[in-house]
């Protein structure tokens, strides 16, 4: 029987346990995939946590790579014995699973099932925050939180590729070191450092275009005052907490900011954007101008783990488990 890492209960790591499952055979438009490997994203925290509100019980997990073993009626997009990957669907953590085939990526040969799982839903992210939440161009002042972590580390050498002047944040000289060598052009420690100040002082008091927020509560009103008039504030994660309600008058008297709050979901909900993004994405890393960096690999069963050390902040770059 196929075995997943379930959850009853919202809560800690330890709500997550290891499970046998029953897998039927794929409904129309489903394909079965056997996963080689699975990603470790901060959703998968927020959804086991319950800041996220996801039925009960339910398979963690947002992301895999692995092999079509069978189709349901309808499915013509892929067959058994491809190669595949996919992002934003929840039960992930799982050996077996059925998915609905036009949510799947077929995977080039040289993208390996470890990549394809470290990249699928980060990448995708970074695609749609750095080239269509706002369109990064050569020149532009970028601050981007979080710069060594899975998100984060895409980001520096994708915007690195495009030119743009990038101020990354980490939690400690390490972490800076390493968005550094990713190719942020500085990286301010945050535990250390008054990000605020040191934005001011880099960008000789003009401030950024835009900033990439996804430290969430403890970062929001520092980046809102981070960015240049009419600069784009993306708040696109919580992973310090939720950012409290915001009073938009505070838009109005740092300069007409502009403020989002997107989600893959909606970047990716037509066929024909996850298509394009995925082809985007691809083309980078076979280009060698982004690295997928798998910093941590765990057993499958192991998920509870990982997500300690994400949760722990004791992670950089990406994180994978291994289905064997
Ligand atoms: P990361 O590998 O970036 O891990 C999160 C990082 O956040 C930590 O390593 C830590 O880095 C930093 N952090 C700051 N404060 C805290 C805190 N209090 N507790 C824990 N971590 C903290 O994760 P991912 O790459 O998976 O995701 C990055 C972010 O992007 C997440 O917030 C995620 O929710 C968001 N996201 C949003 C998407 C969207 O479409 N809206 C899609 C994908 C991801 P440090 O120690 O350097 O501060």
């Amino acid at each position: 029987m196929p075995k997943a890492i379930c959850f009853e209960q919202f809560g800690g790591p330890e709500v997550m346990k290891w499970m046998d499952i029953e897998v039927p055979e794929p409904g129309p438009g489903e394909a079965r995939i056997r996963h080689k490997a699975v990603g470790v994203n901060f959703v998968d925290v927020y959804q086991r946590s319950g800041l996220y509100k996801v039925p009960l019980p339910s398979i963690a997990g947002n992301e895999g790579a692995g092999i079509v073993e069978a189709v349901g009626a309808g499915v013509t997009l892929v067959k058994p014995g491809d190669r595949v990957a996919y992002a934003g669907v929840m039960g992930a953590y799982c050996e077996v699973r059925n998915i609905k085939a036009e949510r799947l990526c077929l995977l080039p040969d040289d993208i390996s099932f470890a990549q394809a799982a470290a990249m699928m839903l980060k990448g995708l992210t970074v695609q749609y925050l750095i080239r269509r939440t706002y369109r990064v161009e050569a020149g532009d002042t970028v601050v981007f939180h979080a710069a060594a972590g899975g998100v984060g580390t895409i980001a520096c050498q994708w915007l690195r590729m495009l030119g743009a002047k990038v101020i990354g944040t980490a939690g400690s000289e390490a972490k800076c070191k390493l968005a550094r060598q990713n190719g942020a052009d500085f990286c301010v420690d945050y535990r250390r450092e008054n990000i605020l100040e040191r934005v001011q002082e880099i960008t000789g008091g003009a401030g950024a275009a835009v900033v990439y927020d996804s430290v969430g509560k403890d970062t929001f009103e520092t980046s809102l005052k981070s960015l240049s008039p009419r600069g784009l504030m993306v708040s696109f994660g919580n992973a310090s907490g939720p950012v409290p309600p915001l009073d938009l008058l505070l838009l109005s008297q740092l300069g007409s900011l502009y403020v989002t709050r997107p989600t893959l979901a909606t970047y990716i909900a037509q066929r024909s954007d996850l298509e394009e993004a995925a082809a985007e994405l691809f083309g980078v890393v076979a280009s060698g101008a982004v690295k997928i960096e798998i910093n941590q690999q765990y057993p499958l069963q192991d998920a509870p783990k990982a997500h300690q050390d994400l949760e722990g902040r004791k992670t950089t770059g990406s994180t994978i488990l291994l289905t064997d």
